[in-house]
């Protein structure tokens, strides 16, 4: 009796088996090229799969990839299924893979190579100042400033545009749409040819009015292009990135506006500690205002009783995050995002549950990164964050947030309440008013439009183009 068809493919996993076809490529390639043409192969410590790849299996593998003759081990991990891993987003650890590749390193006696949301030049040089890793690989980084490398040898570490690991610009916006890679805090990147910062036929006196990633941005590139540039400010600068400051989560956020604060604290840009209106830009005799104020927080349509604390996701810093029973109103990607934050501030503190209420039937119902919609449920289960959807909220008390179910009023006790009901247009009033005293307004970032950090940049870098 001849064997079952596909009988192979249920055979117990062999080590040997599965690195045949790779050895023999390597063995190939190996005999084809020079002894000392480097050859490197990449491969992933482990998909992170449940019954996936195990370390032990790839331990192995790298030792029998260095028997035959090849000279360095590049290290990365996940698949392109699970891109929580491959490109790790910015609610994900940074350096996922390190676990790995020093298992691998142990292991041979070639070069292992490190990779994964090694963003900035100091975890670079940890690995390799503790023999983590022999090389480390940048992807993104250098989609976010191609210039990484020589400005961190140079020592420049806060000028580097670091990536933010939002997957916006590169692969939501991006390749998954069928274009060219794109970068929400690089908007040059790849046609740096089609877009130079150069200088402006007439050198202006501009009015930058918002500090937070849009101003910042465009009051350094107005400088560059020879503007006499003052920014006003009437809070801190960074804005809303701020909100990330000191936490684990989106910690790259925070790292972008120091970078921002620093390009612009570097020029000879005048930044002024208050707010500004039309009589501010008329008595200062700007010749043109760029408005980057922003866009308020959209408001609660239920009433807020009593005494319990609300306050809004933008408010929730590290060093004061809400304790007990914290329960977050909208299931958006703010809502999502700030109670990944606040569990993980809550995990070297007191007890804390954290739930979501969500009036739809699920979570990141809006026009999401295709990898945050994918993957975000999954670090909120991972973190313990309790999911309510179909809860509509009609109103907060001593008690906690009333909802609403299909079966009826209920309260999700509360000791705390966090507000994540997204951002709503902003009010044209005062660039309506500067128009019509005759400035030249532009308007700019979620100011013009609620929007995302992409699109705070890039109407920044495009708007100080045509000033
Ligand atoms: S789009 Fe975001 S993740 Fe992609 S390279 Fe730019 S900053 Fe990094």
């Amino acid at each position: 009796m001849g064997r079952r068809r596909g009988a192979r493919h249920r055979s117990p996993r062999r080590p040997a088996d599965r690195a045949r076809l790779l050895l023999r490529i390597v063995d190939d390639i190996r005999a084809k090229v020079p002894r000392d043409f480097p050859l490197s192969i990449r491969l992933s410590v482990t998909d992170y799969e449940p019954d996936g790849i195990p370390i032990e299996e790839t331990v192995e593998l790298c030792r029998r990839l260095e028997a035959h003759g090849v000279d360095v081990l590049h290290c990365s991990g996940g698949h392109h299924a699970g891109m929580e891993w491959e490109v790790s987003p910015w609610y994900q650890v940074r350096t996922p893979h390190r676990w790995g590749w020093e298992k691998i390193k142990d292991a041979v006696s070639i070069p292992v190579i490190a990779s994964g949301s090694i963003v900035s030049p100091e975890t670079a040089e940890e690995i390799l100042a503790s023999g983590s890793a022999d090389f480390v690989s940048l992807g993104r980084p250098l989609l976010a400033d191609p210039d990484w490398a020589r400005k961190a040898k140079a020592g420049r570490v806060l000028e580097i545009t670091p990536c933010i690991r939002c997957n916006d610009g590169c692969l939501h916006r991006g390749l998954n749409k069928g274009r060219s890679v794109g970068c929400s805090v690089n908007p040059s990147v790849a046609e740096e040819g089609r877009f130079p910062v150069t200088a402006a036929g007439e050198s202006r006196r501009i009015a930058v009015i918002g500090g937070g990633p849009a101003g910042l941005h465009a009051a350094a590139v107005l400088h560059d292009r020879g503007h006499d540039v003052t920014l006003y400010e009437p809070g801190e600068l960074g804005g809303l990135l701020n909100h990330a400051q000191g936490s684990t989560v989106k910690q790259d956020l925070a790292a972008l506006a120091r970078h921002l604060i620093h390009e612009v604290s570097r020029r000879d840009v005048r930044v002024v500690a208050r707010a500004a209106d039309a009589q501010t830009i008329a008595e200062g005799g700007f010749d043109a205002a760029v408005v980057a104020t922003g866009a308020p927080d959209e408001s609660p349509r239920f009433p807020i009783e009593g005494r319990l604390p609300v306050r809004t996701a933008a408010q929730v810093r590290v060093t004061d995050a809400p304790r007990g029973r914290v329960v977050i109103v909208g299931g958006g990607f703010q809502g999502c995002e700030v109670a990944l934050r606040v569990s993980a501030a809550a995990a070297t503190g007191e007890a804390t549950t954290v739930t979501i209420v969500e009036s739809n039937d699920g979570l990141l119902a809006g026009e999401e990164v295709f990898t945050d919609a994918e993957r975000l449920p999954l670090f909120l289960d991972a973190a313990g964050v309790s999911v309510r959807c179909g809860h509509t909220v009609v109103g907060i008390d001593d008690e906690g947030v009333r909802v609403e179910t299909a079966g009826g009023v209920e309260t999700v006790p509360a000791d705390a309440v966090v507000l994540a009901l997204g951002r709503r247009r902003a009010d044209s009033a005062l660039a309506d008013e500067l128009e019509a005293a005759g400035v030249d307004v532009r308007v700019i970032g979620s100011a013009r439009e609620p929007g995302r950090v992409f699109d705070a940049i890039h109407t920044a870098f495009f708007t100080a183009r045509s000033l």
